[in-house]
């Protein structure tokens, strides 16, 4: 199913993020608007209701009661692995060049195969909730180095366990929706008091989330052994964050309005199935966890991450950052085992973010702090603007792709501009 010599009916130019070795799970809303559950494949999105309904999508792992005749996909994350794994395997048939069964069936086809410019993604799911991680040795040496010294960089847990924190769930948006800058409460060094207005230090982290399957519950945990049962998949993830706002609520309990103005997600939920022939080690980790954060296999992904800016004055986006997903030090597996470690139930649908994903060299790094170094080397743009923070009208758009022996599985992108504030 993951071979690159397999071709689909549906046209898929050697670029496209969406080959039928892919097959993401999103939700999108027609014309008409009607929400339904979706793929993508090529340019074009294949509506799971419509072939649900023909009765060519029915799981025998449920039982064939319904799951795609619904806006939004918690009921199928919840479904579980075997569910998943039949989904794709009958997806994957059915939209082979030499399978006649969807190929042949013009009627269907035409109302099921839409094009994808003619549909508005929405998020895939009801999230629950919402937990950010900080999982990048990078991303913490860099931040450490910045706001105590390079000898004190990382805090004396960060080794031992993947710091997190509980984000917010009601202000993540899909994809192409535009944010109003923040207001906050800000303090600058020299200033005798705080004060109140525009955030002037938006900023982007570049990260990755993963969406919870079955989930766990209250009471109970999950070993790092069960991840892939219980990790649906993946989306790219800019978790926005207003750098001024932050430096002064932060203490003691952590971040709170600085992040929780917008999470901008990307639409289509790519599987670790799919992810599967990227699978790599990640670093290595010294000193070696607690049993309970013990990897039971290698549980990285090679994936090319790349950040593209484009103020309003640039005719196109120029990439300031390119990064990888493997760098990460803390696995999803290991995230997922030390969440619930306590009996933290987590739910289908729950979103779980990696942290700013920063590589070694500073061309990797995954915020405009880092890029930028703390204001200290401004980010140069074609036609002669500089950057150390986001301004009004700059759009920022994450993309991920995954390549190796002509297979190429990607993320599309995530993108959303950042508007003037309300005053
Ligand atoms: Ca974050």
């Amino acid at each position: 199913m993951t071979t690159a010599a397999i071709k689909s009916f549906v046209d898929v130019a050697p670029t496209s993020h969406f080959p039928i070795q892919n097959i993401p799970f999103g939700v999108f809303r027609r014309k008409d608007g009607e929400a339904s559950i979706g793929t993508a494949i090529g340019d074009m999105v294949v509506d799971l209701g419509q072939l649900e309904a023909a009765n060519l999508l029915r799981l025998n792992a449920c039982n064939g009661r319904p799951l795609f005749d619904k806006p939004s996909l918690n009921s199928f994350m919840a479904a579980a692995r075997p569910a998943w794994r039949e989904a794709r395997q009958i997806l994957s048939l059915l939209l082979r060049a030499d399978h006649s069964t969807l190929r042949d069936n013009k009627k269907l086809r035409d109302n099921a195969i839409i094009p994808m410019a003619d549909v508005q993604m929405i998020l895939p799911c009801q999230i629950g909730d919402y937990t950010d991680f900080y999982s990048s040795r990078e991303h913490a040496t860099n931040v450490g180095t910045m706001f105590r010294s390079k000898e004190n960089a990382l805090m004396p847990n960060w080794l031992h366990l993947p710091v997190g924190y509980h984000g917010r769930s009601s202000s993540i948006v899909v994809s192409g929706t535009d944010l109003r800058r923040p207001r906050g409460q800000t303090k600058a060094d020299d200033a005798p008091a705080p004060a109140f207005g525009p955030s002037r230090n938006v900023d982007f982290e570049l990260e990755m989330g993963f969406f919870i399957g079955p989930g766990n519950e209250l009471g109970t945990s999950i070993a790092t052994s069960a991840a892939r049962e219980h990790i649906f998949g993946m989306v790219l993830v800019n978790d926005w964050s207003a750098r001024d706002i932050q430096k002064w609520e932060y203490v003691p309990l952590g971040p709170f309005l600085a992040k929780n103005f917008g999470t901008s997600i990307s639409p289509w939920i790519v599987t670790l199935d799919a992810l599967e022939p990227f699978r790599c080690p990640g670093p290595q980790q010294d000193p070696p966890p607690l049993s309970y954060l013990t990897p039971s296999e290698d549980f990285s992904f090679d994936v090319a991450l790349e950040v593209l800016l484009q103020s309003e004055q640039m005719p196109s986006p120029q990439a300031i950052c390119r990064s990888n997903f493997r760098h990460m030090y803390w696995s999803m597996a290991q995230q997922l085992a030390h969440h619930t470690s306590n009996g933290c139930n987590l739910r289908p649908g729950d979103l779980l973010a990696s942290g700013t994903i920063s590589g070694p060299t500073p061309e990797s790094y995954g915020s405009m702090l880092e890029l930028a170094w703390m204001r200290t080397k401004p980010i140069e743009l074609p036609g002669g603007e500089t950057r150390v923070a986001i301004n009004d009208g700059d759009r920022i758009t994450m993309t991920g792709v995954c390549e190796r022996d002509g297979l190429r599985i990607g993320f599309g992108d995530v993108t959303g501009k950042i508007l003037p504030s309300i005053v």
